[in-house]
């Protein structure tokens, strides 16, 4: 195909109840979760078959192993399973031993379940302990997508940056392992859900207005480049924000030159443009 102006990646982090396990959340955080595989996903997935969009699901293992039937769906639109932790662990709260334990399980689960290794990673809450790409890297993994670095353009992680308050910053060196940056401002969560210092349930308009600024932006000054757009489905499922939904892929599609791809195919793109 045409290298694309501008390529959009819709990715869906789908925690459904994860987390809500390890903390031994009360029901009703059960149940927002489990709108996420119940009514989110199947929708998600009907919006993107009626549109022909090929996307990324990050997927925590307990996800995987808990509803089925909802990763035959995403696998049979043709979407990339991603890992994403088992219970949706914090990383920087755990030892590198767990940490490597926990990559290890989720990346033998995406291999059972779709009968190809996971190409990606995401660190739930994007909390990464100092050591956490590393392990990424060395589980085998060929991208990341946690980090705030960059916006439009991918890049390969360092690995070994110290900061001191004595002896100030030293620069560690890049791996192998390829960053596809994320942003709080092109992610549903910290917009529509409640949380701590934030009531949430922003009106769909003005989110609607942060991610077609994000798209005008790149599609003119980053030629080539990737728009990476975080979603749940527990959270962008609700009636109001699929419309929104909608109404941003109207706007990607009124842009010439704007194509939708997974994540894993535009990082093999973007790998082969750098190694040529
Ligand atoms: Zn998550």
């Amino acid at each position: 195909m045409d290298t694309p102006r501008l390529t959009v990646a819709l990715t869906f982090d789908h925690d459904a109840f994860s987390d809500s396990v390890r903390r031994g959340d009360p029901p009703v955080k059960f149940s927002h979760g489990e709108f996420g595989p119940r009514v989110g996903a199947p929708r998600i997935l009907e919006l993107l078959r009626r549109e022909a969009i090929p996307s990324t699901w990050f997927v925590p293992g307990h996800t995987l192993v808990t509803f089925p039937d909802s990763i035959e769906a995403v696998l049979a639109g043709g979407h990339e399973l991603a890992c994403h932790g088992w219970y949706h662990e914090d990383f920087s709260e755990l030892p590198a031993e767990e940490q490597a334990s926990i990559l290890d399980h989720c990346v033998s689960a995406v291999r059972e379940v779709s009968g190809v290794p996971p190409r990606g990673h995401r660190a739930p809450y994007w909390a990464l302990g100092a050591d956490t790409l590393r392990l990424v890297e060395a589980a085998g993994f060929t991208y990341d997508s946690s980090l705030m670095s960059d916006d439009y353009a991918l890049f390969r992680v360092r690995h070994g940056d110290r900061h001191t308050v004595e002896d100030g910053t030293t620069f560690g060196q890049a791996g192998r392992l390829i960053q596809v940056p994320v942003y709080w401002g092109l992610d549903d969560w910290p917009q529509f859900e409640p949380g701590p210092g934030r009531d949430g349930m922003a009106p769909p308009s003005r989110v609607l207005e942060l991610w077609t600024g994000e798209l005008r932006y790149a599609h003119e000054h980053a030629p080539g480049g990737l728009l990476t757009v975080t979603m749940h489905p527990e959270c962008i499922g609700r009636g109001h924000r699929m419309l929104m939904l909608e109404a941003f892929i109207a706007a990607c599609r009124a842009l010439p030159g704007v194509a939708f791809e997974r994540l894993d195919s535009y990082v093999d793109r973007w790998q082969a443009a750098a190694e040529a």
